[in-house]
């Protein structure tokens, strides 16, 4: 499978995750397996109604499996037309993309590691999460931190999965934050990287990766640089 082929994908469930978020999960038509590499992403095309060919980058939110099926994590943007079109499709309508594309992957030799997202930066971490705990040698025992970033907890996707997932791992510690809770909440409050100082200091040998938009991606690696954190063991997907 070459990534620069274009494939059809069709839509089979779409899932509200909040009012302007969906999980969207497509059947790859005419293969029988879909490879790619948890973190990775696919660019999808489609024409505007002024003929304008658009194409635009999501990342993948589903572990790799033995299938055709991939799911995506996605955010209407104001006046976008890409997210505004995908998650307006209907369940059997299809669409064009290319993929799988991209090199925000797990890099070997596994660490420990911690992951820091916000919104549907989440997306490649699912993946990855999902991938690592599916097989005791894919983790391989490693500390992995979950820092998930959101305005208010209505906003925490996956958070049931997740909260399940650390439940039966005492090796995954997940960390929701909000940056406008309601009094009621009982968790971290405020920005990802008012928490990040607590897991990264003083920790060597350890990877981190970033998802979300330019400002958090940047907050967040100026300031595990400012914890004498080698740029080498941090990486980072922006998607705006
Ligand atoms: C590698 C990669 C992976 C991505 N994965 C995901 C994903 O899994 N889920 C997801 O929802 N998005 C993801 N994105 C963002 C996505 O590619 C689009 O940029 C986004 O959906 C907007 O596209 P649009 O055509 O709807 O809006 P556009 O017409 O491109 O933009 C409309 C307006 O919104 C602003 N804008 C652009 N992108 C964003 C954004 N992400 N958030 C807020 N404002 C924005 C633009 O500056 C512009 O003013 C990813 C981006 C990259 C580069």
């Amino acid at each position: 499978m070459s990534p620069s082929q274009t494939f059809t994908a069709r839509l089979v469930c779409s899932v509200p995750l909040s009012e302007f978020t969906k999980h969207l999960e497509f059947d790859m038509l005419g293969v029988k397996r879909f490879s790619f590499v948890a973190g990775q992403w696919l660019s999808f095309r489609q024409p505007k109604p002024d003929g304008e060919e658009i194409t635009r980058a999501y990342s993948i939110c589903s572990p790799p499996v033995d299938t055709n099926r991939f799911a995506l994590c996605l955010n209407r943007v104001q006046d976008g037309f890409m997210s505004n079109f995908l998650c307006g499709m209907k369940e059997g309508e299809e669409v064009s993309l290319q993929g799988p594309f991209g090199d925000f992957i797990l890099r070997p030799p596994m660490r420990d590691t911690i992951f820091i997202a916000t919104g549907t930066g989440i997306a490649p971490f699912r993946s990855m999460l999902q991938w690592l705990f599916a097989d005791e040698a894919q983790h391989q025992g490693k500390q992995l931190w979950l820092l998930f970033g959101n305005r208010y907890e209505r906003d925490i996707y996956y958070h049931d999965e997740f909260m399940r997932l650390a439940g039966r791992h005492s090796n995954f510690h997940y960390s929701p934050t909000l940056s406008r809770p309601d009094e009621e909440w009982q968790g971290l409050r405020g920005y990802v990287q008012q928490h990040l100082t607590e897991i990264a200091q003083g920790r060597s040998d350890v990877h981190a990766y970033i998802c979300g938009l330019d400002k958090m991606v940047e907050a967040n690696r100026e300031l595990l640089k400012s914890l004498g954190w080698d740029r080498r063991s941090i990486r980072y997907e922006k998607y705006d």
